[in-house]
C-alpha cells in the first residue's frame, strides 16, 4: 500500500518523506493532491490485468475494499466522483469502464454523488502505458470533454483512476474539469508506480 508518509502529497511518488516532488513543484498542476491505494509493483500488476482486460469486476471492487479506511480519512476533502472516461470503442471492447467500478465502490463507501455523464473521451487513444513520457503528453492531448458542468460547478470533484504512472491523463482530465468551474479537483487512483 501507499504510505503517505514517505511519498509526494501530490502525485504520491516515493520520495522517503513527505515532501512535494521535484516534479510536482516544477510544473503547473491541475489537481489539487492526490490519493493512491497501491503501488503498481506490490504484485498488483497482474491482479489490475485481470480486473482490467479479462473483466473481474469483483477482483477490482475488492482491491478498493482494501484501502476503504484511507478513502474514509479523505472523503470530507470532495463533494462528489467523477471517473476518468474511457472511449466509445474501449467500452464496447471490455463492457465495462474499470473507473467507474472503483468509482461506484467509493460512492459506496462514502454515500457522495456518483457523476459518470459529466466527463467524456472523446478521442480514442492508444494505451497510455505503451508509449514513452513525452508520447504519452502528446497522446492525451484534447481527449477529454466536459458535456454537463451544471452538477460539477462550484465543487471538489474526486477523480478517480485505475492506474497512475506519468499523471498525463490525470492532468488533462483535472484541466479540464478545472476549465469548467469545478472549485478543486482530488485524485484518487487505485494504483500507481513508485517511480
Ligand atoms: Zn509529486
Amino acid at each position: 500500500m501507499v504510505d503517505e508518509s514517505t511519498a509526494c502529497p501530490r502525485c504520491g511518488r516515493w520520495v522517503g518523506k513527505p515532501l512535494v516532488c521535484g516534479e510536482c513543484l516544477q510544473e503547473q498542476q491541475w489537481f489539487h493532491r492526490g490519493y493512491f491505494g497501491f503501488y503498481f509493483e506490490d504484485r498488483l500488476r497482474e491482479v489490475l490485468h485481470a480486473f482490467k482486460f479479462n473483466g473481474r469486476k469483483d477482483v477490482g471492487r475488492h482491491l478498493v475494499s482494501l484501502v476503504r479506511k484511507k478513502i474514509l480519512s479523505f472523503s470530507d476533502t470532495f463533494d462528489c466522483i467523477v471517473p476518468i472516461p474511457v472511449s466509445k470503442r474501449r467500452l464496447k471492447e471490455r463492457g465495462f469502464n474499470q473507473s467507474f467500478i472503483i468509482s461506484e465502490e467509493i460512492a459506496r463507501m462514502t454515500d457522495k454523488p456518483l457523476y459518470h455523464a459529466v466527463l467524456y473521451k472523446i478521442k480514442d487513444t492508444k494505451d497510455q502505458y505503451t508509449l514513452s513520457r513525452e508520447e504519452r503528453k502528446k497522446n492525451i492531448k484534447g481527449v477529454f470533454a466536459v458535456y454537463d458542468k451544471s452538477s460539477i460547478e462550484g465543487k471538489r470533484v474526486l477523480l478517480v483512476d485505475d492506474l497512475f504512472t506519468t499523471g498525463a491523463t490525470a492532468q488533462h482530465a483535472s484541466k479540464i474539469l478545472m476549465q469548467s468551474n469545478t472549485r478543486e479537483v482530488v485524485l484518487f487512483a487505485l494504483a500507481r508506480t513508485s517511480s
